[in-house]
């Protein structure tokens, strides 16, 4: 997948007009921490470099956060699944895991690209029917799911992950006695090994006896296959779990059941950062370089040597039983492989521009930038860690030539709550950022700009667009179920 840096792609012989963008790629100073520059689509690497006049407009528009999303980018991220997939012949469904942002026009770019839909929850699921999504590709998944959910996924014949020997009974309670004109279609959720200590799923011993209650109801259900979803990223945790189902493939046949699908879940990882550097950002680490003092003790892989496409590979390539890959067995067996990808698809189609609103000054020299908005538009220190994925600036207006030293910051919301950091890290500018610039976060689609949004101090919610390739095109895209 090609993805550029802002210096790769900015006209160098470009004025310094209003607006020009600060080159986020020069040297960061001996004593800073070594830059992570984000990598980005080319058609956001143009905005950034080449029409930072526009985002300034935009956001003066539809006020700071402003989530900006290119829907597009998800069939490309799409086709690169597909290539692997394709290359070796691999019957797959792919259901995009919509938990992964709000937006409705992503799950319209998914639809329309003939991929089925992950719903966790009832809302989910009717945006996938708005959407246009074939009820039959959309899959119910989620470990607790409501009545009014299940009663939904029922009515409307879409797959049901089934969690526990408990949801299976609750399954059986709304459905007539006497059975069913359409069976309700069923995969059951594995627990594997690897994941024990897990909540979600069932032990194996649960998956046989759902089997056999599903054997002697097959008026009522049709059972398609397993389902599973691991934490972590390694493609070889899925291929285990993958083995260890073949025995309950064996089970289900004996029964008389056939196992359609394997759904192993999402998980695949996505790179933010070039790996090299992150490599050294990562040696180089140190607690002065975090505003604290704290070096999380866990980070997203964003600069990881792993992409979805390797990670793809690795995965059918890697062991499944003697003699026999996961793609080997897939194909011997005659099962689809099922994969929910979130983070993955929803790779580069977003990114979160924030309006700076006050720099301040500390006595140790470093500085705070507050921005309008807060850390629940980019909440990765929620969960204790970081995003590293520098931030990168565009100035309103140009910079007076005493503001030209180097600075270093860290990055704050307006909130009251001493817990509203957005970047911990002290980040080094090659000058003086002002009031009225931004600070553009790429890549926050997954996971990042919407998961904990929310109206606190009484601020609107911040906005989304979205938006084509050139910008010709912007529409609202706010409101769960409607794109205006
Ligand atoms: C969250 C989730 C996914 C998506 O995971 P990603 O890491 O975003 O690919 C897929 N399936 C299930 C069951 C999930 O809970």
């Amino acid at each position: 997948m090609t993805a550029a840096t802002i210096n790769e792609t900015r006209d160098k012989s470009m004025p310094l007009a209003s607006a020009a963008p600060v080159d986020i790629n020069s040297p960061s100073p001996a004593s800073g921490p070594p830059a992570l520059r984000p990598l980005l689509d080319p058609a956001i690497a143009d905005l950034l470099a080449n029409k930072p006049d526009r985002l300034l407009s935009l956001v003066e528009d539809f006020g700071s956060p402003l989530n900006i999303v290119w829907p597009h980018i998800l069939g490309k991220n799409l086709a690169a699944l597909k290539t692997v997939l394709d290359a070796q012949a691999i019957n797959h469904e792919i259901f995009y895991a919509a938990k992964v942002n709000k937006s409705q026009s992503l799950v319209h770019a998914a639809v329309e690209s003939g991929l089925g839909i992950d719903a966790s929850s009832l809302y989910e699921f009717r945006d996938a029917l708005k959407a246009g999504a074939d009820p039959a590709r959309i899959c119910g998944t989620g470990p607790a799911k409501t009545r009014d959910f299940l009663r939904a996924l029922v009515e409307y014949r879409a797959l049901i992950s089934i969690d526990s020997m408990e949801e299976l009974a609750g399954l059986e309670d709304l459905l007539p006695e006497r059975g069913v004109e359409a069976p309700v279609r069923v995969t059951l959720r594995y627990r594997p090994t690897a994941s024990q200590n897990s909540r979600f799923g069932m032990p194996a011993d649960d998956i046989g006896k759902s089997l056999t209650r599903l054997a002697e109801q097959t008026g009522r259900f049709h059972f398609e296959g397993f389902h599973f979803h691991l934490g972590g990223y390694r493609p070889e945790a899925r291929a285990e779990a993958v083995a260890e189902l073949a025995p309950w493939v064996v089970a289900a046949s004996a029964l008389g059941l056939t196992v359609k699908m394997i759904d192993v879940g999402g998980g695949l990882p996505i790179r933010y950062v070039d790996s090299e550097s992150y490599d050294v950002f990562l040696q180089a680490q140190d607690h002065d370089h975090y505003r604290n003092g704290i070096i999380p003790a866990s980070f997203y892989p964003y600069g990881g040597r792993m992409d979805a496409q390797d990670w793809l590979s690795r995965f059918l390539a890697a062991s499944c039983g003697p003699d026999a890959t996961v793609a080997d067995f897939l194909k011997r067996e005659g099962i689809t492989l099922g994969l929910e990808p979130g983070r993955c698809l929803a790779d580069q189609t977003a990114i979160t521009v924030f309006r700076i609103t006050r720099v301040k000054s500390q006595a140790d020299g470093n500085h705070i930038l507050f921005v309008e908005g807060s850390s629940f538009s980019a909440c990765e220190t929620w969960f204790n860690s970081e995003f590293l994925v520098d931030p990168v600036l565009l100035p309103c207006r140009p910079h007076r030539p005493e503001d030209d030293a180097a600075f270093r910051a860290y990055i704050a919301g307006h909130s009251c709550l001493d817990e509203d950091i957005i970047t911990n890290r002290l980040i080094s500018f090659p000058a003086r950022p002002q009031a009225g610039d931004l600070l553009v976060y790429a890549n926050t689609a997954g996971y990042q700009m919407d998961l904990l949004e929310n109206e606190f101090h009484r601020v609107p919610m911040p906005r989304r667009i979205a938006v084509n390739n050139d910008l010709t095109t912007v529409i609202a895209d706010d409101l769960s179920g409607e794109v205006e």
